[in-house]
């Protein structure tokens, strides 16, 4: 038996309860793990509060992210004992997740904890610190070095933000941090933010170009701060865009694409090839500071989801949180 957060949909509507399950429950698949932590990302909180049309199947256990042990593997890459962790791949939306004490998996979507970081570390990182480091890669394969000038970091708060800020300080970047949270200034310093603006500076429509601050932007908030975040983007620079909390919709002009030759990059964490995943974890690994890590992020029982969901949606939670099974 295990205990599982299971999202359900029926005549009586959309429910998320704590469950107790039998192992032969589990989903097909050829490596099972003893799930040890998982966490709650902006998507995770989509799914259990229904807000989101994030689930497509039901019943669903949520969680696009786990850590844990191979308990059974039928796949060679991994054998009982091994410490593995997996993010996306649909889990959690179309196959049974993270926030469950056991997964079953095709183990062809994990990947193994890096040396030099356990297992709640690579939850405290999840989706979002990986998320994060796809967009800093991106930056730099366009050629975007301390030297080009500053990066313009949205939803700075978030986990994915914060994650960008603590990143890119980290590899010497210039960081101005975009947020709705100018109270957490200090927090945001501390990461590694050099200047903090307001997010209602971008977050209304603007020109079709702007003056140019910035030479690369970490953006997890589309809507009109992509458009405006790209229309203040300098010549030749570089926008990474992986999210959408302000909105999916992107009214832009094509100017700052064909007058200023900038660049813009999408990021899915998702269905990212595994040697890319690999390389991207290898370089959390290193660059990831401990203390910071523990910093940003709380931990928390599977009890406590459904109220975090909330909360994370409505803006209300600062850096991580690590949900220990
Ligand atoms: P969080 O909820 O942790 O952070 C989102 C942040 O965005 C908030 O903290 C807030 O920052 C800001 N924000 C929220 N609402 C608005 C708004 N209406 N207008 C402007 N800013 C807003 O989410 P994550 O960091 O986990 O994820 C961020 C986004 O990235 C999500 O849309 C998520 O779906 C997406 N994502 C995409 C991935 C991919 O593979 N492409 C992977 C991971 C995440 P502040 O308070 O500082 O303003």
């Amino acid at each position: 038996m295990f205990k599982a957060l299971i999202v359900n949909k029926d005549d009586s509507g959309y429910s998320t309860k704590l469950q107790e399950l039998e192992d032969d429950s589990l989903p097909a698949g050829d490596v099972t793990v003893k799930v040890q932590y998982s966490t709650i990302n902006y998507k995770d909180a989509l799914a259990i509060t229904g807000k989101g049309s994030v689930v497509r199947k039901f019943p669903m256990v949520p969680g696009i992210d786990f850590a844990g042990i191979v308990e059974h593997s039928d796949n060679p890459n991994y054998v009982p004992g091994d410490l593995v962790l997996l993010n996306g791949w649909g889990v959690g939306e179309t196959h049974w997740g993270g926030l469950a004490g056991r997964a079953r998996v095709n183990g062809n979507w994990l990947i193994p904890i890096p040396a030099g970081i356990t297992p709640e570390q690579a939850m405290a990182i999840g989706t979002a610190g990986y998320t994060a480091m796809l967009c800093v890669i991106a930056l730099e394969r366009n050629r975007i070095i301390p030297k080009s000038g500053p990066i313009l970091v949205t939803g700075a708060n978030g986990g994915v933000g914060s994650f960008a800020i603590a990143l890119l300080n980290r590899l010497g970047y210039e960081v101005v941090a975009s947020t709705g949270r100018p109270q957490e200034s200090t927090y945001l310093k501390s990461l590694g933010a050099s200047e903090i603006i307001d997010r209602a500076e971008l977050s209304s429509p603007g020109n079709a170009l702007a003056k140019e601050r910035w030479a690369g932007v970490i953006d997890s908030v589309g809507s009109h701060t992509l458009v405006n975040a790209c229309a203040s983007t300098k010549y030749g620079g570089v926008v990474a865009a992986c999210g959408l909390a302000q909105g999916m919709d992107f009214p832009a002009t094509v100017a700052p694409f064909i007058l200023r030759g900038v660049t813009l990059v999408g990021i899915d964490s998702v269905m990212r090839p595994r040697e890319q995943r690999v390389k991207a974890w290898s370089r959390l690994a290193q660059l990831v500071d401990p203390q910071q890590l523990e910093q940003i992020t709380r931990k928390v029982s599977l009890a406590e989801v459904v109220r975090l969901s909330n909360q994370l949606l409505a803006g209300e939670i600062r850096g991580r949180i690590v949900v220990e099974l």
